[in-house]
């Protein structure tokens, strides 16, 4: 379960070791602003972390990975320990939610791993977290300093300030704006308003797996679909806890984060369930909701020295599971492309919003689609989507997913190489 970090120490600037690299500032110290950071610090960057909450931590319940986020973890240097935490299961399961009916499934085991060459797993967000984490702790070239909100910043030919809200000026080569849907970097740079509220409502909760009854341990991530739902569970940590996530298309018009909700409200949300998915609804304790945003894809996230990740770059709804997954393709990428002279950043941060742009927004756009499309209609429509996937092979469906699970971010590891984002056969 989620862990309070050891708070950081505060620092005067960029890294904690000597100063050799450019100094890059990175606000934010989720998922995508860690990555980045060990990243830039393996390519001779002198990094500091501003992170605003009070410690290193992640909240949150549990994440699905693909091989593209082993990939890049791998590249990063803690694949094995993601790994080793993680679950890895059998296949990824569509159900029927209503009739109960298996539409189809994925198996993610032989043909896939040999095709993809890595997991599909599930973790604990801080499974995921805390390798990295620990990572950068073990990284003369980061510093992670927490109570630090970054509030603007300004350029010139010499490089960058960021501004803090507690008024400290900070100086650097570079400013990576890792902080997430509400970035504020991304205020500054992009401009483009508040994120666009999604009109569905998650509930989530984790359960220790022996209060699952036996046969309903499944080693899969079932998806059950129904008319405005979809409900999800997985079994993460190790296979000691099982994650609930239960969604309704309830055009809720504000964003809501983690508030606690009682049980029969949540069950009350799902009256259409079949009789399986109803007992697993069932289980859930101690749920919370969520009303997620998005927002459109747009082409540019840069400025100058300044530049984009993650989520702050480009926030996508939860539904094809992928916004972890491109934060650290972000990283790796961003690592190799950047270099140490800070006169080129412009440019390579250029580059790196070129190699990332179309990617990310073919994602942001599926997993939008998927919502509408795939996970929530009703009546004849859902009919039409139960044939349409019950006639496709093994084969297609690994065809479908191939540009996503089979992106290789950083495929050379040299400074100064040329990165790779590619699909594999
Ligand atoms: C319900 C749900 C399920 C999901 N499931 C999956 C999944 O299965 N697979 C997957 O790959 N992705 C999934 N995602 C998406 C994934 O969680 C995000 O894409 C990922 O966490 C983004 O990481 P990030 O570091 O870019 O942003 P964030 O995780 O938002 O981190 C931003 C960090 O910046 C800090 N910050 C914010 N503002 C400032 C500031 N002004 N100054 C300093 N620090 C600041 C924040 O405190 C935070 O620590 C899911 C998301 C949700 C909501």
């Amino acid at each position: 379960m989620p862990k309070e970090g050891p708070k950081e120490g505060p620092g005067k600037g960029p890294g904690k070791g000597s100063r050799k690299g450019p100094r890059t500032a990175i606000a934010g110290g989720g998922i995508g602003g860690l990555a980045t950071a060990l990243s830039l610090a393996r390519h001779g960057h002198d990094v500091v972390v501003l992170e605003r909450r009070d410690c290193f931590t992640e909240l949150g319940a549990g994440i699905q990975l693909g091989p593209n986020a082993f990939h890049a973890l791998d590249v990063l240097g803690v694949g094995d320990v993601v790994r080793e935490r993680a679950v890895h299961i059998d296949e990824l399961r569509f159900m029927d939610g209503t009739t109960g009916e298996k539409v189809v499934s994925m198996p993610l085991t032989g043909a896939y791993r040999a095709r993809f060459d890595n997991p599909y797993a599930v973790v604990h967000r801080i499974d995921l977290y805390e390798p990295l984490l620990a990572a950068c702790r073990a990284e003369p070239s980061v510093q992670l300093r927490n109570d630090c909100s970054v509030a603007a910043y300004e350029q010139d030919a010499g490089g960058v300030t960021v501004r803090l809200t507690s008024g400290e000026l900070i100086h650097a080569d570079a400013l990576i704006g890792a902080d997430g849907i509400n970035s504020t970097v991304r205020r500054q740079l992009v401009g483009d308003g508040p994120p666009q509220v999604s009109g569905h409502t998650i509930y989530r909760s984790v359960i220790p797996m022996e209060q699952v009854p036996e046969e309903l341990r499944w080693n899969t991530v079932t998806l059950w679909a129904g008319p405005k739902w979809h409900f999800v569970h997985y079994p993460i940590g190790g296979g000691e806890f099982f994650n609930l996530a239960a969604t309704r298309d309830d055009a809720a018009t504000e964003a809501v984060l983690g508030v606690p909700v009682r049980r029969d409200r949540v069950l009350a949300e799902f009256p259409s369930l079949g009789t399986t998915a109803r007992r697993l609804l069932e289980l859930g304790r101690d749920w919370k909701s969520w009303v997620l945003c998005d927002r459109d894809p747009v082409d540019r996230w840069t400025d100058g020295r300044v530049v984009l990740v993650g989520d702050a770059a480009h926030p996508m709804l939860q539904y094809a599971a992928q916004g972890a997954c491109q934060a650290l393709e972000d990283a790796v990428v961003l690592g190799e492309l950047a270099g140490t002279e800070p006169a080129d950043f412009a440019q390579r941060f250029e580059k790196f919003n070129a190699e990332r742009r179309e990617r990310t927004a073919a994602t942001q756009l599926l997993a939008r689609e998927m919502g509408r499309q795939l996970y929530h209609p009703a009546g004849e429509a859902a009919k039409a989507r139960n044939a349409m996937l019950r006639a496709l092979s093994e084969d297609d469906l690994y065809g479908k997913v191939q540009w996503l699970h089979g992106g290789r971010a950083g495929t050379a590891s040299a400074p100064g190489a040329v990165p790779v984002v590619r699909a594999t056969a």
